[in-house]
């Protein structure tokens, strides 16, 4: 970069520079991010932008969240990491701390999302055969359809999405695909005896911010429950406060046999993950049978006990149920034919835009980003709208006349 470069040739050359160096397989909003605060980004050319994506739920609690930093900051210039091969001083802390917050008997701590997926799928495989009596090799998982647990391959060999399993074949055996929302179609999956598990969004994100009838997941747990069956809640993108509830499972009373978390655990700042269960399930898992390097490492407990905390401290359950109600009354007053529909929980929320044109969603996501908001189309015509949970009344209201504006634009 020059200094002489203006500001679209300074934003142009940090694209340019992804383009050319690194891999296609993100198709990115043309805006280039230097810095964030709270619910706001900047660009190179210090534009100021609300984030309405915050990295897809990653940043509930606000981006660059002062206590986090420190805690980051302070551990960082202490210990980073020792690997499991030895003990050390924050882990065991980590563990006592996450469990009592979510009421389980242990945790297993891993990296990103798809880690704790992965682990989650070999947990209930092993349940399964140690303690279910289900035969080797035979154990099966119940999942749903239009489902979104990541990227490696044993987590895209049950995706029904063709644009994440096209040419990436074989696929790993063991998976029972049953349409989402769909009560009887799970009792009926559940009656084959060789069924481990049931894993599930408690709402689809990726899919579209699809949330399921009030009453199923609380239905499907008890089904779970009668067919000695472990109910698997992927509350990676739904959890830590999202739609209003610290578990989106809470909003039915409903606790999981497996709770996955991630994203949020660590508020932006590293990948942390985690597996929540009791021990009868646990511990079926014994030394050398499942791990990873960085996984427990004394910074990532760290930062994730005081992202855990300021969740609790600043009541951002509370405020992305308050200002989820007031975002979407708000949608609803917005006069544009284009909004087929407006859905979500708490600060989770789409709209589907109806347009003879194909490209309107991502033609208003570009109009959102000239008036300073970012968001990002999620299969074609869907546009996710979760901002950290931090954000204020006059803001959601300022977000809302953006979008109105924006709308008028397409
Ligand atoms: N599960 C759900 C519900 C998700 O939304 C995601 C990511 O979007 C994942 C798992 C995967 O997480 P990661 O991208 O950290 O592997």
């Amino acid at each position: 970069m020059s200094a002489t470069m203006n500001f679209n040739e300074t934003a142009n050359y940090y694209i340019t520079l992804e383009e050319k160096y690194g891999a296609h397989n993100y198709n990115p909003v043309p805006v280039v991010l230097k810095r964030g605060e709270g619910v706001f980004v900047w660009d190179v050319e210090n534009k100021r932008y609300y984030d309405f994506l915050s990295a897809y739920s990653a940043v509930n609690q606000g981006h660059c969240h002062p206590g986090i930093v420190r805690a980051l900051v302070e551990q960082a210039s202490r210990l980073t990491l020792t690997s499991r091969a030895f003990y050390n001083d924050v882990l065991g802390e980590y563990e006592k701390f996450i469990t009592g917050y979510f009421d389980y008997d242990k945790v297993l701590p891993m990296n990103t999302g798809v880690e704790a997926v992965e682990t989650a799928l070999k947990l209930c495989r092993r349940w399964g055969y140690a303690v279910k009596g289900i035969p080797e090799n035979k154990a099966k998982i119940i999942v749903c359809a239009n489902n979104f647990h990541g990227r490696t391959l044993g987590v895209i060999s049950f995706s029904t999405d063709l644009h994440s399993t096209r040419q990436f074949g074989p696929f790993l055996p063991g998976f029972k695909t049953i349409p989402y929302n769909d009560l009887s179609s799970l009792a009926l999956a559940l009656e084959d005896k060789d069924v481990a598990g049931f894993l599930v969004e408690p709402i689809q994100g990726e899919a579209g911010v699809v949330v399921p009838d009030d009453g199923y997941l609380k239905k499907a747990k008890q089904l779970c429950e009668a067919q000695n069956a472990l109910f698997v809640a992927d509350e990676i993108q739904t959890g830590l406060c999202r739609t209003g509830k610290l578990l989106c499972c809470d909003h039915e009373g409903v606790k999981p046999d497996v709770l996955l978390l991630g994203k949020a655990l660590s508020g932006g700042t590293l990948p942390v993950s985690a597996v929540l269960a009791n021990d009868e399930i646990m511990l079926t898992i014994q030394p050398g049978e499942h791990g990873s390097t960085y996984g427990g490492n004394p910074l990532a407990c760290r930062v994730a006990i005081e992202a855990l905390s300021v969740l609790r401290e600043e009541k951002m359950a509370e405020n992305a149920q308050k200002m989820g109600d007031l975002f979407r009354s708000g949608l609803k007053k917005i006069n544009s034919p284009y909004i087929q529909t407006i859905r979500g929980k708490g600060l989770l929320n789409a709209i589907i835009i109806q347009h003879k044109n194909t490209d309107a969603a991502w033609n208003l996501c570009l109009e959102l980003k000239d008036h300073g908001l970012l968001a990002k189309p999620t299969h074609g015509d869907k546009i996710r709208l979760a901002p950290p949970l931090i954000i204020t009344e006059a803001q959601i209201k300022e977000s809302v006349d953006i979008i109105e504006k924006s709308l008028a634009g397409i």
